[in-house]
């Protein structure tokens, strides 16, 4: 479906040269009304922004050019690189709490129409780049929940899923969660970004403890983009 255009005016040049090489997914936590209006508001002392907003019947709408930085990540962390809206796309689907409300069938399928459009327009953009906000902001966000559908976007070919948790993870798990991505930042202890991954990863069991389940997911995901566990 072709996006809705409603511009919005929160938004930056991106860096000269640089990649535009990481999706984030989000949650509105609003209705749509609601959050339009935020997203498109500059009034405000934190103006924020995405590129998209899905709503709930799968409608898209499109506020920020995509050769524009949008404000939709904030203090964030993927592959050792920081302040992610400079080289990310941000799509905010209407959700009111990703952790209670599954997301309708017609909107994911809308979704995974979108995200193919957008990795295909910027194919830098790896399946292990295509995270939820909580992914690159541990502790600090939990969007887009625990219900957010990631094994049928893997399907589709967005995103990445553990086969099985068939690996063995000898060593170090934080080190193992930085090599998938996971970067360490103030004040986010080992045990915050282990609940990171399994909020992604293994939904039905989010402790912060790495045991024989959650490493051998870890170990698969490694294996899939191809680093040793
Ligand atoms: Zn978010």
């Amino acid at each position: 479906m072709q996006p809705i255009d409603l511009p919005s005016p929160n938004h930056a040049a991106r860096p000269a040269g640089g990649p535009i090489d990481i999706l984030v997914l989000h949650y509105t936590e609003l209705p749509l009304e609601e959050s339009l209006a935020i997203l498109r508001d500059d009034g405000t002392a934190q103006r924020v922004s995405a590129h998209y907003v899905l709503d709930l019947d799968g409608t898209p709408y499109h506020l920020v050019p995509e050769e524009r930085a949008a404000w939709h990540a904030g203090r964030s962390h993927w592959r050792g690189r920081d302040a992610l809206n400079a080289t990310s796309i941000g799509i905010e689907i209407v959700n009111l709490h990703g952790d209670l409300h599954d997301y309708p069938t017609r909107q994911i399928e809308a979704l995974i129409e979108l995200c193919h459009d957008i990795v295909a327009r910027h194919p830098a953009i790896a399946s292990r780049n295509v995270v939820g906000h909580s992914d690159i902001a541990p502790k600090r966000k939990i969007d887009p929940g625990r219900r957010f559908p990631w094994a049928v976007l893997a399907q589709s070919g967005i995103g990445l899923w553990p086969r099985e948790a068939r690996g063995k993870l000898e060593g170090d798990v934080q080190a193992a969660l930085q090599r998938f991505g996971y970067s360490p930042a103030v004040e986010v202890e080992t045990a915050d970004i282990i609940a990171a991954f399994q909020r992604r990863f293994r939904p039905n069991l989010v402790d912060g403890i790495a045991d024989d389940e959650t490493r051998g997911l870890l170990a698969d995901l490694l294996d899939q983009i191809g680093c040793a566990p």
